[in-house]
């Protein structure tokens, strides 16, 4: 008889995948080997959190899952298509499409508003059937701060533009860079209630993270050392 696990697999739908990534960074006197053989695949609906210490890659892996930065050996697939190896042009055009960007620091633009803010990344990714800009600063509670402008947003109001802006074209993939590092905990709660609720969407959502209530909402934890995956851990 089929094994009924292998035919539940087939419903899984790899939109992340990278494959034994290394990456070499080489400074005056010195080498580091930041990836060391690093394999790592997100499905549609599933959040995975990166952990391990500092210096051990995790922000590293993140940058050449985006797209952001070309690993030196392996491949980043993105939504059945290489990411890795290709002219920074095509990287764009793809991570555009498909990858919604969250960091610790959360570039947004302060000249422009939240809205604008918003408005800007819509268009620089270039779809047409974008989620209308009241509707997504409605669903991140910031309806009332769409004209603030950066600089006058609490902390709270400021993570969660920094989500809308990587939201705002309803990315199937998201990879965040630490998104709670330095909320408090309502603040926090918020951001992972509301990647959690893109996951359940069918977002494959990728997090690096040190914070515990973080790893609560990941179905699986990669943890890295020394740039290798020390421990794969699936949650229940
Ligand atoms: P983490 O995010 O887990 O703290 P990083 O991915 O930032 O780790 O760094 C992994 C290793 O690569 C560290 O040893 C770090 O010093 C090194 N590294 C990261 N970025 C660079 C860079 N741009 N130039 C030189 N070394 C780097
Ligand atoms: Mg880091």
């Amino acid at each position: 008889m089929a094994d009924h696990h292998e035919l539940l697999r087939l419903d899984v739908i790899v939109m992340l995948e990278a494959t034994d990534l290394y990456k070499f960074f080489h400074t005056a006197d010195e080498e580091t080997l930041a990836l060391r053989g690093v394999s790592v695949s997100v499905a549609a609906g599933e959040i995975v959190a990166i952990t391990g210490p500092s210096g051990s890659g995790k922000s590293t892996l993140l940058a050449c899952l985006a797209g952001l930065d070309e690993p030196d050996g392996g491949m980043v697939v993105v939504a059945g298509t290489p990411l890795s190896r290709r002219p920074e042009a095509e990287r764009s055009r793809l991570r555009s499409r498909h990858i919604g960007m969250l960091f610790q620091s959360n570039n947004l633009l302060d000249h422009l508003s939240v809205a604008g803010n918003v408005a800007i990344a819509q268009r620089l990714r270039g779809r047409t059937d974008n989620r209308s800009i009241p509707e997504l600063l409605e669903i991140l509670d910031l309806g009332h701060r769409a004209t603030a402008r950066p600089s006058q947003l609490s902390g709270g109001e400021s993570a969660r533009a920094g989500l809308a802006v990587a939201l705002a074209n309803d990315p199937d993939i998201i990879v965040a860079d630490e998104p709670t590092g330095e909320l408090d905990v309502e603040a926090a709660r918020a951001v992972l209630g509301i990647l959690a609720e893109r996951a359940a969407n069918g977002a494959a959502v990728v997090l690096v993270t040190h914070n515990a209530d973080v790893t609560e909402v990941a179905h699986r934890i990669v943890e890295l050392d020394d740039g290798a995956v020390a421990i794969r851990q699936a949650k229940p």
